[in-house]
C-alpha cells in the first residue's frame, strides 16, 4: 500500500537514500531541503521537494500544507534533518550550542508537532527519529551535537508513552559513522582514528540507514514503539 511519507532534509546524504528507499518501495514520498536545489534524480522518482527549513515554524506550516495537498496525511515521519557545530566546550559559543539545539531537537519538535495532528486523526502514525551513536556515548568536542541527539530519545520515549494508545509508534535510528558530507568534512586522521573503533572496520553506508528506517516504519515493525535501534557497526555495543 503506498502512504504519505515525509524526510526532512532529504536533499542529500541520509535522508536522500532514506527518501530513494520509500520511493523505491512505491510510497508517495516528500522530501524537504533547506537550501539549493534538489537532485534532479528526486523528480525522476516522483519524488516531492518541498523548500522548508525546520527553524521556522511558518515554512514548516507551509510545507505541511504542500505536502497534504499533493500527497494526503503524512503517514510516515522521518526526521532526519541536523547540522554539526564542533568545538571544545571552552570555544564553543551559547550561539554554537543553540544553533545545534534548535535545528536538531526543537527542529525536530516542530515538523513532529505538526504531523501528530494528522496522524491523530487518522489513528496511526510511523515516526522516526534520527538521532546518532554521539547522543549515547558522548564525543569530545560535540557536546552541543550529542545534547541534541541524546534529547531525541527522552523526545520519542515520552511520546511513545502519550501516544501508544493512538496507534502512534515512535521509534529512534542512532547510526555511527556514515560516509556523507558531515562525516567527509573529517580530516583523514580523524576518519582513521573512528575507524579503528567500529567493530566492523569501516564507515556505514547511508543505504544501511535507510533500510533500517524502512523497518521501523513497516508492518513487520507493528510491535515496536520507543526503541532506539543503532545501525553502527558494533561502535555502541548496546548503549
Ligand atoms: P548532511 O550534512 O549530509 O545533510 C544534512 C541534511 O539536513 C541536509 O539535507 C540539510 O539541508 C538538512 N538540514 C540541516 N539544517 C536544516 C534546517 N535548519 N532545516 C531543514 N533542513 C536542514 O548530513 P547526513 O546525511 O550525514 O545526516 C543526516 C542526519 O543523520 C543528521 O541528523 C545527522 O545528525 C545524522 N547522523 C549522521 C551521521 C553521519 O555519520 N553522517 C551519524 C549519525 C547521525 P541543506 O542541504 O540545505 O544543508
Amino acid at each position: 500500500m503506498s502512504r504519505s511519507v515525509l524526510v526532512t532534509g532529504g536533499n542529500r546524504g541520509i535522508g536522500l537514500a532514506i527518501a530513494r528507499a520509500f520511493a523505491d518501495a512505491g510510497d508517495k514520498v516528500a522530501i524537504t531541503y533547506r537550501s539549493g536545489e534538489p537532485p534532479a534524480e528526486l523528480a525522476e522518482l516522483g519524488v516531492l521537494a518541498v523548500r522548508c527549513d525546520i527553524t521556522d515554524a511558518e515554512q514548516v506550516e507551509q510545507a505541511y500544507k504542500e505536502v497534504e495537498e499533493k500527497h494526503g496525511n503524512v503517514e510516515v515521519l522521518v526526521a532526519n534533518a541536523g547540522i554539526t557545530r564542533d568545538q571544545l566546550l571552552m570555544r564553543m559559543s551559547e550561539e554554537d550550542f543553540t544553533a545545534v539545539l534548535e535545528t536538531n531537537l526543537v527542529g525536530t519538535f516542530r515538523v513532529v508537532k505538526r504531523a501528530n495532528r494528522g496522524m491523530l486523526r487518522a489513528k496511526k502514525g510511523r515516526v522516526v527519529l534520527i538521532s546518532s551513536v554521539v547522543g549515547l556515548l558522548g564525543s569530545a568536542g560535540q557536546a552541543n551535537y550529542a545534547a541534541s541527539k541524546a534529547g531525541l530519545v527522552g523526545f520519542a520515549r515520552s511520546l511513545a508513552r502519550e501516544l501508544g494508545s493512538r496507534n502512534l509508534t515512535f521509534n529512534v535510528v542512532a547510526p555511527g559513522f556514515v560516509d556523507t558530507d558531515m562525516t567527509r568534512a573529517l580530516t583523514d586522521e580523524q576518519r582513521a582514528g573512528i575507524v579503528a573503533q567500529v567493530p566492523l572496520g569501516r564507515y556505514a553506508r547511508a543505504e544501511e540507514v535507510a533500510a533500517t528506517v524502512r523497518f521501523l516504519a513497516s508492518d513487520d515493525a507493528s510491535y515496536i514503539t520507543g526503541a532506539v535501534i543503532p545501525v553502527d557497526g558494533g561502535l555502541g555495543m548496546g548503549h
